[in-house]
């Protein structure tokens, strides 16, 4: 389970430590973001 940060632009989801998308978009400037928590689900 972590933090995530979803990209407006490509809807990636980046780590919360990454400033930047690797499309492009800094993240670190945008204030409207996205957190996403991350479940990992085991079956
Ligand atoms: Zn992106």
């Amino acid at each position: 389970m972590g933090l995530l940060v979803e990209c407006p632009e490509c809807k990636k989801r980046n780590s919360q430590k990454v400033k930047a998308c690797k499309c492009g978009f800094v993240l670190a400037k945008f204030s409207g973001r996205v957190w996403r928590i991350d479940r990992i689900i085991l079956p």
